[in-house]
């Protein structure tokens, strides 16, 4: 029988201003009904991601939705793009919505770093990412809370996993028992590891979140930064969890 739904990671690279690439890892989820892609990366790389789709196989016309999981800027980055292409809805955690609709700071993403950011970028870009995220900006369409069900890709759970940022969200896909981890988790080297401690205001809150993973019975992980870990991740995340934080 065919799969009528499933999960797809897109790695796409970035080359960073110090010359390093860092490759950060979207993923998608479908179905008969619905093309979603879960973050976004920097502004501007709506063609790098439309080519991964489409390597996966999907037109990126069918896009449908977009899922935060969380408000950093490598994550809602090039949402103004893929909004002014296709017509998604968009779906992030009530604690971040206010974060990503301006009413509040991001609260990693300075206004300097945000000039800079934005004088980097072709003036068109630019452009388009102020206007989207204007303050006052109705952009989340759906706000999410811990427990919540999605039916993307045969059927996802929201995991309300706070400590990177206060509306952090993980994605468990029932039927691959894969965790989208966001930045819950990272990969180094091969190992799963906490979240990046310089970028995580909450430390131990980042930890205990970890801890709520237990409830699920997980086969692989997708780290954003660092990608896929299949090596008996319920016994990794359980040791991280009862750990503390790791200082390295
Ligand atoms: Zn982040």
């Amino acid at each position: 029988m065919h799969a009528k739904s499933g999960i797809e990671i897109l790695p796409i690279s970035i080359p960073m201003p110090d010359n390093r690439v860092m490759t950060i890892h979207p993923t998608l989820l479908w179905d008969e009904n619905s093309l979603v892609l879960v973050d976004t990366g920097m502004p501007g790389m709506l063609p790098s991601i439309a080519e991964q789709i489409a390597k996966a196989g999907f037109a990126v016309d069918r896009l449908s939705a977009v899922v935060l999981t969380h408000q950093d800027i490598d994550h809602i980055g090039s949402l103004p793009q893929i909004a002014g292409a296709h017509a998604v809805e968009v779906y992030a955690h009530a604690a971040d919505k206010p974060y990503i609709e301006g009413e509040l700071p991001l609260i990693k993403f300075t206004p300097d770093q945000r000039a800079g950011l934005l004088q980097s970028l072709p003036p068109q870009t630019a452009e388009q990412f102020e206007r989207y995220y204007a303050p006052g900006a109705k952009i989340v369409s759906h706000a999410l809370q811990d427990g919540d069900t999605l039916p993307f890709g045969g059927g996802v759970t929201v995991i309300h996993t706070p400590g990177h940022t206060p509306g952090h969200i993980s994605l468990y896909h029932t039927a691959s028992q894969t965790l989208i981890a966001g930045d819950a988790m990272v990969m180094r080297q091969g190992q799963l590891q906490g979240p990046n401690p310089p970028v995580t205001p909450d430390m131990d809150e980042a930890i205990r979140s970890l801890a709520k993973l237990a409830a699920f019975d997980i086969r692989k992980v997708v780290c954003y930064h660092g990608g896929v870990f299949e090596d008996g991740p319920n016994r990794t995340i359980a040791q991280l969890a009862a750990s503390g934080p790791k200082q390295d």
